[in-house]
């Protein structure tokens, strides 16, 4: 479904990303792990074109896409097939819950205020808030209001959906709620990439782990065999430090 490969990516003169390859089947929930400053974000923005990288290619849908330089129309297609969780929930403010999620749909996609509106409360029904469709996020708690981000990115219908550390933004007892609306699209067979310091979600939900440092894979396998059976040292020392 996806391929990527050979990303590299600097920030001025810093390397952040030293080259990436990265293949994604349907269905894969891949968690991307690893110590804070690896290079985990760059990587999931310069995925979805938030970063432009400088060298790389992608295969999406088999259709082959330079990571450095991209039509505004190119971009425009590929953000239709996936959809971006961030940290910071990035919902409108001034919008309700049921806004934040019509919103993408009647602007962007220039769906019919009706039909979008029925899409948007499926979503919120999803993550367990069509109570609250008419709660700005200043009434909801952090977890709530990721839980909104979430269904925004469900209504997109998306074929991937990135998630940046969805849950480090929020305190510990919120984490849970955001982790189980997760955990059950992944069990829906929705294909996700998740940057996440949640070690339980890469080794209970994810199929795949990455280990990142320093801009590079240092490991990546089958979640059951990374977690059980790592074979660099330098993933067992980074397992060690959450035991
Ligand atoms: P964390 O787990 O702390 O979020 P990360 O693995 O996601 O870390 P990145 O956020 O991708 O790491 O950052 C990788 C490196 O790139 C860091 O050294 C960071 O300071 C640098 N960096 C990220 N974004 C920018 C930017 N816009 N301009 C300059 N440097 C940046």
């Amino acid at each position: 479904m996806l391929e990527i490969r050979n990303i590299h990516k600097s920030f001025g003169s810093t390397p952040v990303l030293g080259g990436i390859d990265l293949d994604v089947k349907q269905g894969d929930v891949i968690a991307i792990i690893g110590p804070s400053g690896s290079g985990k974000t760059t990587l999931l923005r310069c995925l979805n074109y938030l970063e432009h990288a400088d060298e790389g290619t992608m295969v999406f849908d088999q259709e082959t896409f330079a990571m450095n330089k991209i039509s505004k129309k190119d971009i425009a297609r590929l953000r239709k097939k996936t959809a971006f969780v961030f940290q910071s929930y990035n919902l409108f403010a001034n919008k309700t819950a049921l806004k934040n999620v019509t919103e993408g749909l009647i602007v962007g996609r220039k769906m019919p205020k009706e039909q979008a509106r029925e899409i948007a409360m499926k979503a919120l029904e999803k993550v367990g808030l069509a109570d609250r469709s008419d709660a700005y996020p200043a009434q909801l708690s952090g977890g709530q209001q990721q839980r909104v981000a979430i269904a925004r990115a469900i209504a997109a219908q998306p074929e991937i959906i990135y998630f940046d550390e969805p849950t480090s933004a929020l305190d510990p007892e919120l984490t849970g709620e955001v982790l189980s609306v997760m955990r059950s699209l992944a069990n829906e067979g929705m294909t996700m990439i998740v940057v996440t310091h949640e070690m339980s979600f890469a080794k209970n939900v994810s199929n795949k782990v990455i280990l990142m440092e320093n801009g590079r894979i240092v490991e990546q396998g089958p979640s059951k065999e990374f977690f059980a059976n790592p074979k660099e040292e330098r993933t067992k020392a980074f397992l060690q430090s959450f035991d």
